[in-house]
């Protein structure tokens, strides 16, 4: 089976895990910072916290800006759903703005007109997280306007983005957002295999989410409600979690951040192959805005059914039957049987209800290579 996404490990990414399992330290050692520094400096953000995932990224990085009960977190309904699970966690009621036809992204527009009636409403949200999904960077200086009027906090989700550009700058500066998040699951650009990441220029909010990540312990004595008792002392002055990154993980993080560059470059290679190896085919292939630069994270077709025999899921099973791990990006996430029992019903974000009534996500990763071509061969032989 020819997997839709799948990491790349090299030698070099082999030795530096090898490496750390020969050091003295396998948590909470000198890797974990040298990973943040290669994450920042990548992105050009003053801060970076490493955590366990991208979802426990995504609820520190809630916590950290404020939410909690009584407010509102808005996000893409195509989206995984750790991109509204978060507001869940911190008590706070979630809510989606649909996508834009073309991007598949949450739209700026429609952002505006749902902002118009709550604030009509007195239900402004505190958060908005913007999805970059399959990799290409959402309308962040039109987000970020927005936010400026009606006052609420950005979150970029960038799980699918990193290597990739907005307007010329890496997705992860945070020129536009109050945090943005990675994630490095294996599918994803790079890998630590679990793991993520959040980068931000406010000091306070780094500060408060390095808290949060390690239960909400101190040791640094400035922080401390009264001096130390002694060489073992520290304090736990909020309510954190353990949702610490390994040395494992953040030096193979390194060693795969040296690589990322390359990671992206060839997956532009291979979507710019896709893009004339499947042009008589009947499908949309995925727009590319020409003023950013996706990671590519995926590669998603919109089938077109009226000129296909089969429906949506006979052609998903023959891709599988014919040996493609063919996936689908997303199940609308307000259609999930947990926001349906909070309220929410089929027909409330019709844009992300049709895309996925179309959506294939076709194999997209680094070590795809020759396999390409046995990929365009089975589409053509199921679609045409
Ligand atoms: C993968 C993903 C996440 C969750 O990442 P983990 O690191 O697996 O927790 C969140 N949001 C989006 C959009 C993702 O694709």
């Amino acid at each position: 089976m020819i997997p839709y996404g799948r990491q790349d490990i090299n030698q070099a990414d082999i030795q530096a895990v090898i490496d750390v399992l020969n050091s003295d330290f396998l948590t909470q050692g000198p890797a974990v910072p040298a990973f943040e520094k290669s994450v920042t400096d990548y992105c050009g953000a003053s801060f970076g916290v490493a955590v366990n995932s991208a979802t426990s990224a995504l609820h520190i990085a809630c916590l950290a800006v404020g939410l909690g009960e009584g407010d509102y977190l808005w996000t893409s309904p195509n989206t995984f759903v750790a991109s509204a699970n978060c507001g869940l966690y911190c008590g706070a009621q979630v809510d989606f703005v649909d996508i834009d036809a073309k991007t598949y992204n949450l739209c700026a527009d429609k952002l505006e007109q749902k902002l118009i009636q709550a604030e009509r409403q007195g239900k402004l949200p505190k958060v908005v997280i913007p999805v970059h999904f399959a990799g290409q960077s959402c309308d962040m200086r039109r987000i970020h306007q927005l936010s400026q009027h009606y006052g609420f906090k950005i979150i970029e989700d960038a799980s699918h983005a990193i290597g990739g550009k907005y307007r010329g700058n890496p997705i992860g500066g945070c020129q536009y957002s109050d945090i943005t998040v990675f994630s490095f699951h294996p599918v994803k650009i790079i890998t630590t295999a679990e793991g993520g990441l959040a980068t931000t220029n406010q000091p306070d909010l780094a500060e408060k989410m390095q808290l949060l990540r390690s239960h909400g312990i101190t040791r640094d004595q400035s922080r401390m409600t009264k001096p130390s008792e002694g060489g073992w002392y520290y304090q736990q002055i909020d309510l954190g979690f353990n949702y610490r990154m390994t040395e494992l993980q953040a030096a193979l993080g390194v060693s795969q951040m040296k690589r990322l560059a390359e990671f992206v470059a060839r997956r532009h290679q291979l979507a710019q192959q896709y893009e004339n190896l499947l042009e008589e085919l009947p499908i949309v292939r995925p727009y590319q805005d020409p003023d950013n630069y996706s990671a590519l994270h995926l590669y998603p077709i919109l089938l077109e059914l009226d000129k296909i025999a089969k429906s949506h899921a006979e052609t998903f099973q023959a891709l599988r039957d014919n040996g493609l791990g063919v996936n689908l990006h997303y199940i609308p996430v307000h259609t999930q049987p947990y926001y349906q029992q909070l309220g929410f019903k089929a027909g409330d974000f019709p844009e992300a209800e049709s895309y996925y009534r179309r959506a294939i996500s076709i194999p997209l990763y680094y070590g795809l290579a020759d396999r390409q071509h046995q990929v365009v061969s089975v589409l053509k032989q199921v679609l045409m």
